[in-house]
């Protein structure tokens, strides 16, 4: 047996996701392989991207990450999930919170006996027994208490907020005290082996080549390698998920530090609202078909907490994902392999499976195609289960004021979407295939939050006498009750453990 290992990468691109990788690879190779980046000042990064999923916990923790550091460092703040406004009809309110539901104690999972109790009208709301969304209505964070084993409050499942631009900078600190060399320049063009068509160098404005025989290109949208130079192709999606501009704006703090993200569906799209410690991250996601760019920074500007502290920036995409993720030995990460809105908070952790995946599937000059092909079906799996999460707060809309939400509630969707709609419809269930990233509570609260009532229940629930659930449902939200009692404030967590300094005032 023989490996001809490979000696130097190159990351192309210096936003989240090349430094992302660069950390993970530096922490990971343990300085066997030579790691450059490169990254152009002058064209900058996206800048967007601010709100997580839990999953980033484990990306910290490898790369050796210290929480409170990190908190201080991006002006970051705590995340317990995501509030939608206005999604199921006018009016509506719910919450996707991270973590679970319920806890189990008979045959079945817990949410069949809230169905049923809901149904008999015996039953709280969803949200009584979740602690990360009681907690977010109370405006309070505590992470996981370890002295209290059995408790909710030892299961709490968090993610973060930060500022994007300072996440790239923390990450390059990191990366470059671990040996990654950082070139600063604009790639002019990419030089390929003549032979299989392989990328050997990118050449910069200043005629500088950077050569290597593996490139990550984290290029972001313009998929510098994977698209320009090897022409992959792209798979459009947007006849299922339509918006394709978005406006970004940041603006003063609100009073209250909430530990959640906001999506408010307006008439052709929607709005984030991404809380941090030094102003809140807004942007109107929309569908250009249906509203005008005027009409869309309009609404987003009318509908922000603080007086705006720039203009709206426009970003334009198309959503979809790239072909092969992998191609030669070229493997784009980040907006260089597809695009998904962010409503769900999706991109940076795609960031982080890519780069386990490519650290599982790590090649040598070989490039076996049987990794690539492995590789590239697990990429595929991953982007389209997302999709089919995303695709489902559009299609369960019961809006009929805007032709947009219309149109959305009667287009066709993916088979694997209606498979799981006609599933829960029949008797509240939900199937996880493979390790597939949204949980079966993720799935139930879009369903239930965005009026979707199930025909039956598990006929197993009927095993159970009614009394006996209505005490153990009021035992559960009782447990939960308390345990958000004893929990600090968000702002008065972060005061104490994690609050950053100042930012330097704007020079004139
Ligand atoms: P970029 O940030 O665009 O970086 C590209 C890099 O390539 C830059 O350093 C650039 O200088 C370099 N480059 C490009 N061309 C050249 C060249 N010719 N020469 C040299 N260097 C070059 N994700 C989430 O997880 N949560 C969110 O809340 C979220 N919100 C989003 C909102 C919007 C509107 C959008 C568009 C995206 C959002 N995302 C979100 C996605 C997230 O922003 C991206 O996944 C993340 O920022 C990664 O971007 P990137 O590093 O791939 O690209």
């Amino acid at each position: 047996m023989q490996t001809d290992l490979l000696k130097t990468i190159v990351i192309v691109g210096g936003g989240t996701a090349g430094w992302m990788t660069a950390a993970a690879f530096a922490t990971a190779l343990k300085g066997r392989y030579r790691i450059r980046l490169v990254e152009s000042d002058e064209i900058g990064i996206v800048g967007v991207g601010e709100a997580t999923i839990p999953m980033i916990q484990i990306f910290n923790k490898i790369v050796g990450i210290d929480e409170a550091e990190f908190i201080q460092a991006t002006q970051g703040t705590f995340k317990l999930g995501i509030e939608f406004v206005n999604w199921g009809k006018l009016g509506d309110r719910y919450m996707h919170g991270f973590g679970k539901i319920g806890q189990d104690l008979w045959t079945v999972r817990f949410d069949q006996y809230w169905q049923k109790m809901n149904a008999l009208g015996r039953a709280k709301p969803l949200e009584h027994y979740c602690i990360t969304r009681m907690a977010s209505k109370a405006d309070k964070f505590l992470p996981p208490q370890p002295n209290v084993p059995n408790s909710p409050l030892n299961d709490i499942a968090y993610a973060y907020h930060f500022d994007a631009s300072l996440y790239a900078r923390f990450l390059r600190r990191l990366s470059e005290a671990r040996g990654v060399q950082r070139t600063e320049g604009r790639i002019d063009h990419v030089s390929q082996r003549e032979s299989d068509g392989h990328v050997d160098a990118v050449v910069l404005a200043s005629g500088e080549r950077v050569e290597g025989e593996f490139f990550i290109d984290c290029s972001g949208f313009r998929g510098l390698l994977i698209e320009q130079t090897l022409k992959t192709g792209y798979e459009d999606w947007t006849h299922w998920l339509p918006c394709d501009r978005a406006l970004a704006v940041p603006c003063d703090s609100a009073p209250k530090l909430t530990p959640y993200t906001r999506s408010t569906a307006h008439r052709a799209g929607w709005q984030w609202r991404i809380p941090l410690q030094h102003r809140i991250g807004n942007g109107h996601v929309y569908c250009s078909q249906f509203v005008s760019d005027d009409e869309a920074a309009a609404t987003l500007l009318s509908n922000l907490d603080g007086k705006p502290q720039a203009d709206p920036r426009p970003i334009r995409f198309t959503t979809g994902m790239r072909k092969q993720a992998w191609n030669k030995n070229v493997v784009s990460v980040g907006l260089a392999s597809g695009f998904m809105e962010p409503l769900e908070s999706t991109s940076i952790h795609m960031i982080q499976s890519s780069i386990q995946r490519l650290i599982d599937y790590f090649p040598d000059q070989g490039f076996n195609p049987v990794d690539v092909a492995e590789y590239n079906r697990q990429s595929r799996f991953e982007y389209e289960r997302i999709r089919d999460f995303i695709v489902l707060h559009y299609k369960l809309n019961q809006r009929d004021d805007s032709p947009f939400w219309r149109a959305c509630a009667d287009m066709p969707i993916p088979d694997s979407l209606a498979h799981k709609i006609e599933l829960y419809k029949a008797h509240g269930r939900m199937v996880r295939t493979d390790n597939e990233l949204f949980t079966e509570f993720s799935w139930l609260q879009v369903f239930e939050g965005q009026n979707l009532v199930p025909q039956a229940y598990h006929p197993l629930v009927d095993l159970q006498s009614e009394a006996s659930i209505a005490e153990y449902l009021e035992s559960v939200r009782q447990v939960i009750v308390k345990c958000v009692e004893v929990m600090p404030d968000h702002q008065a967590y972060i005061d104490q453990h994690c609050r950053a300094p100042a930012p330097k005032p704007a020079m004139v």
